[in-house]
């Protein structure tokens, strides 16, 4: 037989139950699992002998491998390359803020099928979409690792290697494993999706994640450029994205993050901030700049990070239209876990 995940709460207690075990013992469970993080089936005193004994012979917790895990020079970064039991790498990212609130990145797909032209992850190929257990194991891991530190997972965001939308329901038992009381316990604003957007998903994200926090990636104010970058444009260009996500806002009436790289040469022209303003002045928007990280298939080639005191020009001209923006701190380039950058090099 097929062993079951732990973190699976549904299987787990009819496990329990066609074995003569009542399903409130799942509760002992989680308080070993997410409360205490013992993760060893023979260390879980609370349970019974008998409960301890069907778990082991049923069911596992976890499948990834850790491959290799560094830490950045300033400790504000890990990045942690797993193994997963089909063969892939894939990889997830904690990151430290100096105010103590953590944040995870976690994948979803081993690895992307979108093709961005900026993007070090697609060059890979898509691999697989992950399971809801290989993904919920990343953000088990670092809540553990996390609390050995003495600290807490604050915040999870949907934006490693993937694309969220195409591994959606996957994504939505992972989002709700991270919110469960008893699990992560983490808040639906403590949880950010970045997608590019694929229009048809739109009303069942609406339904399904009206509080969860959505990051767009936009890269461009017009078809023109977003198409030379972003091949998901030709299939559905900006007034249809547009379109769906003021229908998003309309239903839950919350700000939306667009996410604008700012590429040297590319999308970093001045006439495009006032295209940008001019985009989103009436809009529930914030604006994330992120400054190209250059990876070494592309940087020798054609595409540069934009000079700061252009994107704080952009940041400014910006502010003439009403739109709030921020430019994103690239705080862990010297262990390649930046934004575009997952892409499994190994360290030695
Ligand atoms: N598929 C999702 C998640 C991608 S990664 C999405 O499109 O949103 C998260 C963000 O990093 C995206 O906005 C992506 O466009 C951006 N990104 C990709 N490569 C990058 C690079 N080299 N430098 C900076 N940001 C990059």
């Amino acid at each position: 037989m097929q062993k079951i995940s732990i973190h699976d709460e549904k299987k787990v207690k009819q496990l329990l139950v066609e074995n003569g075990e009542k399903a409130f013992r799942y509760s002992q469970i989680e308080n070993a699992l997410y409360k205490n993080f013992i993760d060893d089936f023979d260390k879980m005193e609370t349970l019974s002998k008998k409960a301890r004994e069907i778990l082991k012979e049923n069911c596992f917790i976890d499948t990834l491998i850790v491959d290799t895990e560094k830490t950045s020079s300033n400790w504000q970064t890990t990045k942690i390359l797993f193994k997963t039991e089909t063969g892939e790498f894939i990889e997830a990212v904690i990151m430290r803020h100096l105010t103590w609130r953590v944040t995870l990145c976690v994948s979803c797909q081993a690895w992307c099928p979108m093709w961005c032209s900026f993007c070090a992850t697609w060059k890979l190929g898509l691999l697989k979409n992950l399971t809801n257990y290989e993904i919920i194991e990343q953000i088990y891991y670092a809540a553990k690792l996390l609390n050995k530190e003495g600290n807490k997972l604050r915040n999870i965001v949907y934006m490693g290697m993937w694309e969220p939308m195409l591994n959606y329901d996957v994504v939505k038992e992972t989002i709700d494993f991270a919110n469960a009381q008893k699990k992560m316990d983490l808040a639906n604003r403590r949880i950010t999706v970045s997608t590019c957007w694929i229009v048809p998903w739109i009303n069942r994200f609406t339904e399904d994640f009206s509080q969860t926090g959505l990051a767009v990636s936009l890269h461009a104010p017009n078809d023109e450029i977003r198409q030379k970058i972003m091949p998901v444009d030709h299939t559905y260009p900006l007034k249809d994205l547009m379109k769906s996500l003021d229908d998003y806002v309309a239903k839950t009436n919350k700000r939306i993050f667009y996410e604008y790289i700012m590429i040297n040469w590319i999308n970093d022209d001045i006439k495009l901030a006032h295209e940008l303003g001019k985009l989103l002045e009436w809009r529930l928007a914030h604006v994330n700049f992120i400054p190209y990280n250059e990876w070494e298939w592309t940087s020798s080639d054609w595409f540069k990070t934009t000079p700061r005191f252009i994107i704080e020009k952009f940041q400014k001209i910006l502010q003439h239209y009403g739109v709030v923006s921020t430019i994103r701190m690239t705080m862990w380039d010297d262990i390649d876990a930046a934004c575009g950058q997952l892409a499994n090099k190994k360290w030695e």
